[in-house]
């Protein structure tokens, strides 16, 4: 089990804060969040790369635990719903840049996104990490999808319309590597998706840290220390998310990069089991408001995002 001591994977300088030290935990040992003075908080020290690697061959990483623990359905369960889903998502795309054309996922996961994408006009290819995921969606999908790093990847350059990283970029080490890389893989005027979370580096996530500090830990509920990434039995989760974006330092990565920032939406994930029940309780219902009030506001820009979706152009 090794770690390493990095600065920042944004502006390279080495002066950030403590932010929220333990928040994760690699075969026991701990790993804390660090602030830097230009917005961005990241995992230091992090695990070694053969350690990085090591994480994502847990054949439980697309099961247990998944989506920050919110949703309570196993991933590859929902497939069927998910592809639904993602297809609404396509056609959105091509309408919001005018056409489909070839499109390439980075981190594809079991393929449902590029399912979607295949079935609303795109030509798909997929690179994802996770070898039991991608051999899913070789096996169930019949998709198109490399297994192993980006920088590996046989794919010939300018040969994308889009390049798409959903909850892909706070996973990585090195992001603007990443984001140079797609940006070769696209063909001018081509499309940059990015979509990543945004609530650890924010404002709630201070005031959910105040109160779990006075509040005693059976008032908060499991889901809420689940998010908090502090399950009742003391243990917390594995140090996935390496970068904990906002709005600024994201714009300000992808412009780095050599992209034009066309839009940045924010919203909240909605939890699927809360919109499933067909005769909700009264809890449900409130639940169900509280989260459509939260996407509304952040999505009118009146509260920051929980999640960011950001779409640039390569010139
Ligand atoms: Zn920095």
């Amino acid at each position: 089990m090794g770690s390493e001591h990095v600065p920042c994977p944004l502006c390279g300088r080495d002066s950030a804060c403590s932010y929220r030290p333990g928040m994760y935990r690699l075969e026991a040992e701990p790993y804390g969040l660090v602030r830097c003075p230009c917005g961005l908080v990241y995992v230091d020290p992090r695990p070694d790369p053969a350690s990085i690697a090591r994480m994502y061959d847990d054949p439980d990483y697309y099961t247990d635990g998944y989506n920050l623990g919110v949703e309570t359905e196993n991933y590859f369960a929902r497939r069927d719903e998910l592809v639904r889903q993602y297809e609404e998502t396509a056609r959105d795309l091509t309408r919001e840049i005018g056409r489909a054309g070839d499109l390439l996922e980075l981190g594809s996961a079991g393929g449902f996104f590029l399912e979607g994408a295949r079935r609303a006009g795109f030509r798909v290819r997929g690179i994802e990490l996770s070898p039991q995921a991608a051999e899913y969606s070789k096996r169930e999908l019949g998709l198109d999808v490399f297994q192993g790093q980006l920088e590996a990847a046989p794919m010939p350059p300018e040969s994308f319309d889009v390049a798409y990283a959903d909850n892909v970029l706070e996973h990585t080490t090195s992001p603007g590597r990443v984001l140079e890389l797609l940006r070769g893989l696209l063909r001018r005027g081509g499309h940059l998706v990015v979509i990543v979370p945004s609530y650890v580096n924010s404002a709630y996530f201070r005031a959910l840290l105040a109160l779990q500090a006075v509040v005693p830990k059976r008032f908060l509920g499991d889901a809420l220390l689940r998010i908090l990434k502090l399950d009742p039995r003391g243990h917390s989760g594995k140090p996935y998310h390496i970068l904990e974006f906002d709005r600024r330092t994201l714009e300000e990565l992808v412009r780095r990069s050599g992209f034009e920032v066309v839009r940045v939406e924010r919203s909240v994930p909605l939890p699927a089991h809360l919109f499933r029940v067909e005769r909700p309780g009264l809890k449900v219902r409130v639940l169900r408001a509280v989260f459509l009030s939260l996407d509304r506001l952040m999505r009118l820009g009146i509260l920051p995002g929980a999640r960011l979706r950001l779409l640039a152009r390569r010139p």
